[in-house]
């Protein structure tokens, strides 16, 4: 290269309106064929390269943008087609196959997905048992071409490195790792060469997985595999691309045998940088220096990040260096442009996209033209950054000292569990094995109509809380009647169980537009986080009392947890994390403690996103969960002991986080299990577990109605490893995407199998 450049890993595919959501819906919905539907997902390409050109990125990414997932793109292009999808022989893979891998099909089920990383973007988990790779279309070349013909733009292909892939393939054996290597490797030396004759000038190969704990073993394959590629097109520069934390192994990663190394610079808590003084960088590489968040919402202090550019450039000269976003924009927003009804102090600190990338360009004509031809726009981040930061959001005294205070805010229960438990049995006097759920009910059509009637103003409040407790209303019967031990009210005035937290706390902004892809065409719109986190008043008191007062049976108030909360939000970034962790713990503690004072007995704080927060590195796991518990202890402890505090969480893999489930010292918590059984019991062999559990008996995931006798076997099997007296019978998750029709039956076997159960058990006594 012969001067700085900029450049971008990805772009979000969404459009600014959802556009690409609704065209894959009329896809499948039948209301466009096929030509139409390529037709506007070509268009959607062609705007959204057209606009980075606009924004001044001088190498734009081609081939990052898909009609699914990228993941399942690369298994496509490497045919790695599970068998019961398999048609074509050779040639690409068609359309209506790649969608029902990914949604399934009326004889086949759906390949399964996963959290791409730590974000909450999920992939198609790719399955090559039984398949043989073949190349079936250069796909990044298709899209290089296309870029090059219609626009004049030279692109940089976008390939999901070998490495990378491979590691997040299920269907082999660790020890066949080598072997599926060895045949993946020609096919991608394949697309290389080609791209090399197209004319390409840059490849980027994004291989993530490096900033994780690299072994040895997976280096030596770096660098075989690597070599190879270099080896089949030495004209192409490829970059090696890393992102969402630092690399570990960084002197090994950078004489890796590839012509650029690109380093995230924002997620690396500094360890990149500091790795990049200590050991310097090869002058004959280029440095993609990731300096701009990818992926999250704020607007960055251009004086910082010159400051930090200017520390990179230290050791790598300009001509080397390309600057770019830290990780691909999929995660972030499109533009902050259609935001108009946010407070204009907000707006103006905010970045997704298309500004971030505005950012990119303007710190690269600094490092082209000097600080001095960039003056203005620096001085304007640096005053809409303050401007917020002075704003009386951010400076809400009490929320602050709290929080700079917390040793002195209890955050243990009064009393040991065993004392607990004692007051807590005699106050409640339930069955053995109880019987409950967790906490959601049939979401209908009717319940979402009524939430939009009143949000746009055509039902009255009165109206709108007639429905809601005649919901309410309806489902406590129906609990009775089927026999269930402890109820629940059944969230229908929750759209979502951290969006309805972030309307009521202060500190949090919705949005209108600002959607992120989660996985297929589901797109989600989490809140900001942009301010101090303040109760401001009960915000579950109204509906759990309203449910008490209709029944004698325990009705458990029902709350989001604080790390949960805090995942499934965009944070500010001003402050350290787990001081908005702690925030968001002690305005549920007051609810706690309104809930409990309104006669709420039993009080459950869902965390189904504890486990999903866990950092890429296990170094980290430690501090985060030290964290995240203090955080659920702080928001649940200020109970008396016969109050009984759950949770609940929905995963099984236990084992990593065992430890960290005790130290919530809950008194029960209910966590999914239905389809994970045997992996679960084993952590209870391995580990003494205490406090009551419920294990979920049955999949809410699907339609299917369970019968009471498989209940029973799924129970009696958790019984040989936990102690009958400490085990709850629930369902896995929440049943707000089931139908009446499903949860009914599906809870009468539940609960039939509870009281057979408890006659065998008195028989054994
Ligand atoms: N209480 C919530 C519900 O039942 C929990 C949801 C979840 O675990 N994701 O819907
Ligand atoms: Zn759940």
């Amino acid at each position: 290269m012969t001067e700085v450049k900029s450049s971008n890993l990805g772009y979000p595919r969404i459009g600014e309106k959802r556009e690409w959501k609704k065209a894959l819906e009329k896809y499948w919905s039948g209301k466009w064929d096929q030509a139409r539907f390529s037709r506007e997902m070509e268009h959607r390409r062609l705007v959204h390269l057209q606009k980075q050109r606009e924004l001044g990125i001088d190498v734009i990414p081609v081939g990052d943008f898909s009609l699914y997932d990228h993941v399942l793109d690369t298994a496509v292009t490497f045919g790695l087609v599970p068998e019961r999808f398999r048609s074509e022989k050779e040639g690409p893979v068609s359309l209506d196959t790649y969608f029902a891998i990914a949604r399934g099909r009326q004889d086949a089920v759906a390949s399964e997905m996963t959290k791409w990383f730590n974000t909450n973007y999920h992939y198609i988990v790719p399955e090559l048992e039984g398949s043989e790779p073949r190349l079936t279309e250069n796909r990044p070349l298709h899209y290089y071409k296309e870029a090059k013909e219609k626009l004049g733009i030279d692109g940089k292909p976008v390939i999901l490195g070998p490495i990378t892939f491979l590691k997040l393939a299920k269907g082999y054996e660790e020890s066949e790792f080598g072997y599926w290597l060895n045949k993946l490797v020609p096919l991608y030396e394949q697309v290389a060469q080609e791209l090399q004759e197209a004319g390409v000038k840059w490849v980027q190969f994004d291989e993530p997985i490096l900033a994780l704990e690299v072994s040895d073993s997976d280096l030596e394959w770096f660098r075989s595999v690597y070599a190879a590629l270099n080896d089949a097109a030495p004209e192409l520069n490829i970059l090696l691309q890393t992102y969402f934390e630092a690399v570990d192994r960084y002197q090994d990663v950078i004489d890796l045998p590839v012509q650029g190394i690109g380093l995230d610079f924002v997620s690396d808590q500094g360890r990149n940088l500091a790795s990049l003084e200590k050991h310097g960088f090869p002058e004959n590489k280029v440095l993609a220096a990731g300096v701009i968040d990818g992926r999250n919402v704020w607007r960055s202090n251009l004086q910082e990040k010159s400051e930090l550019l200017s520390k990179i450039t230290d050791v790598a000269s300009p001509q080397q260096l390309i600057v770019q976003p830290s990780a691909s924009l999929l995660h972030v927003p499109v533009t902050v442009q259609n935001e108009e009804e946010l407070d204009p102090l907000l707006q103006g600190a905010l970045a997704f996209a298309d500004e971030k990338l505005n950012e990119v360009s303007v710190l690269t004509r600094a490092v082209r033209e000097g600080s001095k031809a960039v003056e203005a726009e620096v001085k304007e981040s640096v005053h809409a950054i303050d401007q917020l930061n002075q704003s009386s959001s951010r400076n809400v005294k009490d929320v602050q000292k709290n929080v700079n205070h917390l040793t002195e805010i209890r955050s243990d229960r009064n009393s040991v569990y065993q004392k607990r438990r004692e007051l807590q049995e005699e106050r409640f006097q339930l069955p053995v094995l109880p019987t409950t759920t967790i906490g959601s009910l049939p979401q209908t059509t009717e319940v979402r109509k009524a939430r939009r009637n009143w949000r746009k103003g055509e039902w009255s409040d009165e109206h709108y809380d007639r429905f809601l407790k005649d919901e309410i209303k309806e489902w406590i019967d129906i609990q009775e009647e089927i026999g269930l031990d402890v109820l629940i009210h059944g969230e229908f005035e929750r759209n979502d169980m951290v969006e309805y937290f972030g309307e009521k706390l202060s500190g949090f902004a919705a949005t209108k537009f600002a959607w992120v892809q989660s996985y297929g065409s589901r797109c989600v719109k989490p809140p900001i986080i942009y301010g101090d986190v303040r109760f401001e008043e009960p915000m579950t008191v109204k509906e759990s009392v309203y449910a008490q007062s209709l029944t004698e049976k325990p009705v458990k108030g029902m709350l989001t947890g604080p790390v949960t909360i805090l995942n499934w939000s965009f944070e500010r970034d001003d402050i350290a994390k787990e001081k908005v962790l702690y925030q968001i713990a002690l305005a549920l503690r007051h609810e706690v403690e309104a809930l409990e004072a309104e006669g709420i007995a039993m009080i459950q704080v869902d965390e189904p996103a504890l486990r999903e927060g866990l950092p890429l590195k296990q170094v980290d796991w430690k501090d985060y969960l030290d964290k995240a518990v203090h955080a659920f202890k702080l928001a649940t402890a200020s109970v008396k002991d016969e109050t009984q505090i759950h949770t609940h969480m929905c995963y099984s893999e236990f084992k990593d986080i065992i430890e960290a489930i005790r130290a919530l010292d809950a008194d029960v918590i209910a966590i999914e299990a239905a389809r994970s059984h045997g992996e679960l019991i084993s952590v209870f062999e391995d580990h003494v577990y205490e406090n009551e559990i419920g294990l979920g008996v049955y999949d809410i995931h699907s339609p299917r109605v369970p019968t009471s006798e498989e209940i029973t076997n799924t129970v009696n099997r958790a019984l040989q490893v936990l102690n009958p007296k400490q085990f709850w019978i629930n369902p896995d998750c929440g049943l707000k995407t089931r139908k009446k029709e499903e949860v009914v039956p599906a809870l009468e076997a539940m609960v039939k199998a509870a009281y057979s159960l408890r006659q065998q058990l008195s028989v054994k006594q």
